[in-house]
C-alpha cells in the first residue's frame, strides 16, 4: 500500500468525467487500498479516484466504525429532505463553504469483485455520497457556494449547534 498525492483546485484532473471500472482486477484492489491509506493518513471522510489523479468511478468513504465503504461505479438511487452545513474538501484545503444537500441519500456500488450492493446514509453520510459521486462527473462542492465561510462564520455555525444540542 502506498499514500498517493492528493490534487487540488486547479488541477485538470478534478474537472473531468470519469470512466466506469469494467475490470476488478489487483490493479483496482491496488488503487482501493492506496485510497483508503491516504484517506486515513489525511484524517479526511471521503476520497474520490480523480483526488489521487486517477478517472476511475471509485470512491472511498470513511463509516462510523472502523471499516471504510467502498464504492466502485456508485449512483443515487434515491434521495429526499434537505440540510445545509460547512463542506470541505481535501483538495480544496483549509476551506470551508455551506452547501445544501439532501438529507438522505440511497446509493448502489459495486464492491471491489463487482458485486453490487446498496447503502443508505443520513445527514453527514447522505452529504458525503452527493459529495463523492460529483468528484466522479468532475464537480467540486465550491461550484454550489457564493463565498467560503470565513473562521467567524464558523464559529458563530459551531455555536448555534451547540446551542441546538444543549436544547434538546
Ligand atoms: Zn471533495
Amino acid at each position: 500500500m502506498a499514500i498517493r498525492k492528493i490534487v487540488t483546485q486547479g488541477d485538470d484532473r478534478l474537472s473531468k468525467k470519469c470512466r466506469t471500472v469494467t475490470d476488478f482486477n489487483q490493479r483496482l484492489h491496488d488503487l482501493l487500498d492506496d485510497m483508503k491509506e491516504t484517506l486515513t493518513e489525511a484524517q479526511g471522510v471521503g476520497l474520490a479516484a480523480p483526488q489521487v489523479g486517477v478517472l476511475r468511478r471509485v470512491v472511498v468513504i470513511a463509516g462510523e466504525d472502523e471499516d471504510m465503504l467502498e464504492l466502485v461505479n456508485p449512483r443515487i438511487l434515491e434521495q429526499s429532505g434537505e440540510q445545509s452545513g460547512p463542506e470541505g474538501c481535501l483538495s480544496v484545503p483549509g476551506k470551508w463553504g455551506m452547501v445544501t444537500r439532501p438529507n438522505f441519500v440511497r446509493i448502489e456500488a459495486q464492491d471491489r469483485y463487482g458485486d453490487w450492493f446498496e447503502v443508505e446514509g443520513e445527514e453527514l453520510m447522505a452529504r458525503c455520497f452527493c459529495h463523492e459521486i460529483e468528484h466522479l462527473d468532475g464537480h467540486l462542492y465550491v461550484e454550489h457556494i457564493d463565498h467560503f465561510l470565513t473562521e467567524e462564520e464558523l464559529d458563530a455555525y459551531y455555536a448555534e449547534q451547540e446551542a441546538q444540542e444543549e436544547e434538546k
